[in-house]
This record gives C-alpha cells, sequence and structure tokens, in this order.
C-alpha cells in the first residue's frame, strides 16, 4: 500500500505566535512525539519553500497514505478472520441488542459501536444518548497545484489557533506526491453536502439553521474572527494566498484543479453553544456512542479504536 514519509513543519506568520508554537512541541513532547524546535536556516534546509518568522516545528514522523486504500486493507483483515461486512445498507432504527436496515433486516449485536460521523448524533439520540450534542457540519474544499510531483517536500502547516477547532490552511504532500492547499471551514447547509444540491434536505438544512445561532452567540469561541477568516476562502484566489504566508512561492493560478470536498462532522453543544474540539464518545444500553471523532481521527483510528474497546470491556 502506498504510503509516504514527508514529515511535517509548523511554521509561525509573526513573532505573535511563537508562545503558541512553544505549547504545542510541550504539548507534543509531553504525549510522546518525535518534535525538534528549528531554526529559519534548519527550515530552508528542510523544506525550501517554506517561511517562518524565527523558529518552527519539524515532525519527522508525520506521514500520508490513502484513506480508501487503508480502510480496504482493513476490511480485508476482518473478512480473512471470519467477520462479515455489510456494504451500503442504512441502518434506520436502533435498539438494545439490535439494529434494523432499511430493507427490512434485523441484525442482532451483543453490544452497539456507533461510528456513523456525520449521523452519529442522530443514532444516538434514538438511544436517548447525547441529546445535548448536534452536528454543525462545515466544508472543507482544497485545491491541487500544478507543481511537478516532489516540487513541495514537506507538509507546511500553520500554528493553529487554540480558541477554534480549525487548524488554518495548510500544504499537504499527496502519497503520489502532489501539493494540495486547503481547507475551508465553511458551514454546510446540511450534512452530505458534497455538491451544488447532492445529498440535499430540508429537514438538515432547518436543523442547522436553528443550531447555527447558538454556535455564533458562544463565548467559546473567537467567532467573529472565525467567520472574517473562513467565509472569505470560498474564494480560490483568498484561500490560495493564505497558503502564501507560509511558502511565498505558492501562486493561485498554479493551483486551480478543486479537489473533492469533505465535510467535517462537527459536534455543536448546544446549550453552551460550544464546537467540541476533543473526542466525544458517550455510553448507552448496551451501546457505544462515537460523536465526535474529528482531525486526527483517521490517523489516530487504532489507537482510538482501542481506546473505545477498552471502555466497553473494561
Ligand atoms: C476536510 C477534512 C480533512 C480531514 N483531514 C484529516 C487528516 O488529515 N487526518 C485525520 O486523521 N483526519 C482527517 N479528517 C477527519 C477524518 O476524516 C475523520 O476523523 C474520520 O473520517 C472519522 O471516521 P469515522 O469512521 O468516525 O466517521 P466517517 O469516516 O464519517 O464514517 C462514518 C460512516 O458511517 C456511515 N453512516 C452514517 N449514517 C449511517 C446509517 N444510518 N447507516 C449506515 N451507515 C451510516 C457513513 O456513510 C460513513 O461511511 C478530515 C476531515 C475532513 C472533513
Amino acid at each position: 500500500m502506498p504510503v509516504k514519509d514527508p514529515g511535517k513543519v509548523v511554521v509561525t506568520t509573526s513573532h505573535e505566535q511563537l508562545p503558541a508554537l512553544d505549547t504545542l512541541y510541550t504539548r507534543g513532547v509531553a504525549n510522546g512525539v518525535e518534535l525538534e524546535r528549528i531554526d529559519v536556516k534548519q527550515l530552508r534546509e528542510l523544506e525550501p519553500l517554506a517561511r517562518t518568522v524565527s523558529a518552527a516545528l519539524w515532525s519527522p514522523t508525520t506521514g500520508v497514505a490513502n484513506p480508501a486504500e487503508v480502510v480496504s486493507a482493513l476490511a480485508q483483515r476482518v473478512r480473512d478472520r471470519g467477520g462479515e461486512l455489510v456494504m451500503g445498507a442504512e441502518v434506520v432504527a436502533v435498539a438494545p441488542g439490535s439494529v434494523t436496515l432499511k430493507n427490512g433486516d434485523q441484525i442482532s449485536c451483543g453490544h452497539l459501536i456507533n461510528a456513523a460521523g456525520l449521523y452519529a448524533d442522530t443514532i444516538a439520540h434514538w438511544c436517548d444518548v447525547g441529546t445535548d450534542y448536534r452536528m454543525l457540519p462545515f466544508k472543507g474544499l482544497y485545491w491541487y497545484g500544478n507543481w511537478p510531483s516532489g516540487q513541495l517536500k514537506r507538509h507546511i502547516y500553520p500554528v493553529p489557533d487554540s480558541r477554534n477547532p480549525f487548524l488554518g490552511v495548510h500544504l499537504t504532500v499527496t502519497v503520489n506526491g502532489r501539493a494540495k492547499i486547503g481547507p475551508t471551514a465553511i458551514p454546510s447547509l446540511w450534512r452530505e453536502d458534497y455538491g451544488v444540491v447532492s445529498g440535499f434536505s430540508a429537514r438538515e438544512l432547518a436543523g442547522v439553521a436553528r443550531s447555527f445561532p447558538r454556535f455564533l452567540a458562544s463565548k467559546e469561541h473567537d467567532v467573529l474572527g472565525l467567520i472574517r477568516t473562513e467565509l472569505p476562502k470560498y474564494s480560490q484566489k483568498h484561500l490560495v494566498n493564505r497558503a502564501k504566508l507560509l511558502a511565498p512561492s505558492v501562486r493561485p493560478s498554479d493551483f486551480k484543479e478543486k479537489g473533492r470536498p469533505g465535510v467535517r462532522a462537527q459536534l455543536l453543544h448546544v446549550p453552551t453553544g460550544k464546537l467540541e474540539m476533543d473526542f466525544v464518545v458517550e455510553p448507552g444500553e448496551r451501546s457505544t456512542h462515537i460523536l465526535n471523532a474529528v482531525s486526527p481521527a483517521w490517523t489516530s483510528s487504532l489507537a482510538f479504536a482501542k481506546f473505545v474497546v477498552d471502555g466497553i470491556t473494561g
């Protein structure tokens, strides 16, 4: 399976970001991550396209892989060990010990693990779990570059704003060596908002319209700052120019190929309007509900799955 290990640099765009860079470094080291605090010269050697104010972080173990291929390989392992996978089957009801599929079939289960992403809150609510939470979807758009493979050597990330759950625009090396810029974090009007009207649901639109004012009134985040930075990213030129702050040679005319959008299953705590920034896992009767599995839940999925299963088996 193709896996690439380009490593990642985290750069600053102002002196004010240096304390946040140091916090990131201290936290990473405390969590056992291999990290190095580097200067401008070391950054230039690692990634000639990147710029920083006076210091940056270097994460040599950051890698990249194709998620669909990883999931297919895991699915094959399940089959090889005698497990059965039922694909393309919508769950329409759950009860302790059983789930009902859209075609009417019932599947019994000792313990249900609800990992339904954008619909995890809906399934949890059927079980009377996590009723203070609602999904507030955010759309992530990316643009691919026309640079030759290998021109961008490392992922280049900004220092995140710890008041908000989004990472900010960054440059990624794909598994094929291409350069990619994004994402946006633009409110989605319905959950599976992947195209112009694909997956449209009037009911979900009404749900988002009800939940959004809660977030807008929240004291937990820099909501105005978020609106000011995120909404203009609908413009490809603006989005790519944000990446220019991290890598000055980036030009909007080089990043014209639109990637497939992703929709972030972001959990909102309705009473406080807080966007949950950590994993949220809630227990139910003979069930466990993974309500917030935001990035990096894919990268950490094997460790995260072990954490969830250990919680069930004690
Ligand atoms: C733009 C973007 C960039 C990201 N980048 C990264 C990254 O760089 N690294 C990283 O680690 N993570 C990243 N993530 C996050 C990552 O995608 C998620 O953490 C991960 O997909 C969560 O996995 P999951 O299995 O919990 O949910 P999902 O991957 O959302 O899977 C849920 C599944 O449940 C199915 N489902 C829903 N409802 C039902 C139902 N009623 N019946 C049957 N099936 C149902 C869905 O069809 C779906 O297949 C990114 C996310 C976005 C949006």
